[in-house]
């Protein structure tokens, strides 16, 4: 086995392994190192792949005690098994990181199993789970070793009763009393898993708002649609400790501002309140890595650090922190080294809620529209006055596109809806090639599906929507 290679990744989430697979498309000698048992990172062991296993099997048996009635289904006796629903999401993680491995093989990726620190630019030293250390030479040196956990300060978490997502992903039993500390994405959809099988949910959120950074209007009706559901919000509001000394944990929670202190008696609190990147041990420092004010490596557009030879993407860079941002970024500084053209277009990542209904949005929010001082118009079409939507009986949310008031140009799209998820798609897709709203209003949508309701809202922005 040589020990020289023309390109070392580090870390195997859909960043570093995506960008590997792709430098060894492209003809590179590439060495791939994980610390985890399993490829993958944190995308497919304990992130988007275990939480969307969770979300469809709860959202199925939901489904069961829920509309299924009303469409002459008469399911009797529903219930769940959480040992079983583990078991289906285990098995559908090992299918994903059992996938990377063949596809390392397939493509002649050397997977190196253990704790990688960068010794010297072109010189990555390996603490190999297996003992021992190995030393790697590299032409080039790509860090992709993602995020963790952004601790709650005076709260400490032990993964059983007070846990992050990754417990989350693991409980034993349905929780009474489910308390989220923060109201983004993946605090949302947990919430959404355990909300379903039965727990009470109970979300504390110290802005005034749910999802900070998603158009206002989508956040509202997303808060509106959850509220119906049975999450209890408590917005401007922070914790402040958690005691677990008796059977139940005492939640401490006072007004943002400040004020008076209550407790909220829970059985899991599910500490949400993002991620940070994780860099720690890489030996960057030493070798004069510059990191921003947020911890986050420093590149340039190139994905280059300030040290020669050594590049970063994904969650351990700036940007949204999104698998298929890593993976694009992945793709791209792959090409840029076998001398290729490669690009992400930050405009363009469209982003997902996995809840039910989904919500889906790329490019830019209505907020973000009048910060910067640009016209736009606005089209909009419910899921109501959509003829799939009605005999689904998924009438929930609305499509929201905003277009630049003088050129048309679509700016953004924001769908909160069933399978908003796969709509997005389409818009992103649209935003690429500089489409306008009547290009989209113009393209011929299959009737009948939720999409059509797309080109309504794209109809709308020109005031000519059909169905409204
Ligand atoms: C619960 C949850 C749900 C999510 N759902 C979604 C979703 O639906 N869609 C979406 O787009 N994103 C989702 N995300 C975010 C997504 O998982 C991340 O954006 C993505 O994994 C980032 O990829 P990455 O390659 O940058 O890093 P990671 O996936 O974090 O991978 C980094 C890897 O590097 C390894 N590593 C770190 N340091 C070293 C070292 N010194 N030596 C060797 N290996 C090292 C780590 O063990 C890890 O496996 C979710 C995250 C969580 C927690």
């Amino acid at each position: 086995m040589s020990d020289s290679f023309d390109l070392v990744v580090i870390g195997a989430g859909p960043g570093g392994y995506v960008c590997a697979i792709r430098a060894a498309q492209l003809g590179m000698k590439v060495a791939c190192v994980e610390k985890r048992a399993t490829l993958g990172g944190t995308c497919l062991n304990v992130g988007c792949i275990p939480s969307k296993a969770l979300l469809h099997a709860s959202e199925l048996y939901a489904e069961a005690n829920g509309h299924l009635a009303e469409m002459g289904i008469v399911a009797r006796d529903v219930s769940v098994d959480v040992a079983k629903m583990m078991a289906f999401k285990d098995k559908g993680v090992k299918g994903n990181t059992d996938g990377v491995a063949f596809l390392f093989k397939k493509n002649k990726v050397e997977p190196v199993h253990g704790t990688a620190r960068i010794a010297a630019p072109g010189k990555v030293e390996v603490s190999l789970a297996a003992g021992g250390t190995r030393v790697l030479e590299a032409r080039n040196i790509v860090v992709a070793t993602g995020s963790d956990v952004m601790p709650l300060p005076g709260v400490e978490i032990d993964e059983t009763r007070i846990v992050s997502s990754t417990g989350a992903l693991e409980l034993k039993e349905v929780p009474g009393h489910l308390v989220v500390v923060g109201a983004g994405i993946i605090g949302l959809e947990l919430g959404s898993v355990w909300g379903r099988l039965g727990s009470k949910v109970t979300v504390v959120e110290f802005l005034d708002r749910i999802t900070p950074g998603i158009d206002a209007e989508v956040a509202k009706t997303f808060q509106r649609i959850l509220k119906k559901q049975g999450f209890d919000f408590r917005l401007g509001t922070k914790v402040t400790g958690i005691d677990k000394t008796r059977k139940h944990l005492k939640v401490t929670v006072e007004p943002a501002q400040g004020g008076d202190a209550e407790v909220i008696e829970a059985d899991i609190a599910l500490v949400c309140i993002g991620r940070r990147p994780y860099t720690q041990g890489l030996g960057l420092a030493d070798l004069g890595v510059a990191l921003d004010d947020r911890g986050r490596i420093r590149t340039d557009r190139g994905f280059k650090t300030s040290v020669d030879g050594i590049y970063a993407i994904g969650d351990a860079i700036a940007g949204p922190m999104l698998a298929h941002k890593a993976e694009d970024e992945g793709v791209a500084i792959a090409e840029l080294l076998a001398g290729r053209a490669g690009h992400v277009n930050y405009g363009v990542i469209p982003g997902v809620i996995y809840t039910a209904p989904e919500v889906a949005y790329v490019g830019r929010s209505e907020e973000e529209l009048k910060d910067a001082g640009i016209a736009y118009r606005v089209g909009k079409f419910p899921f109501t006055a959509n003829g799939r939507a009605k005999v689904n009986l998924q009438t929930d949310g609305f499509v929201k596109i905003l277009a630049d008031a003088t050129t048309d140009r679509i700016l953004g799209v924001h769908i909160i809806g069933t399978d908003a998820g796969n709509m997005i798609a389409e818009a992103a897709v649209a935003m690429e090639f500089g489409a306008s709203a009547e290009d989209v209003a113009r393209t011929c949508h299959a009737h009948p599906t939720l999409t059509e309701a797309v080109k309504e809202a794209a109809l709308a922005v020109d005031g000519r929507a059909l169905h409204m």
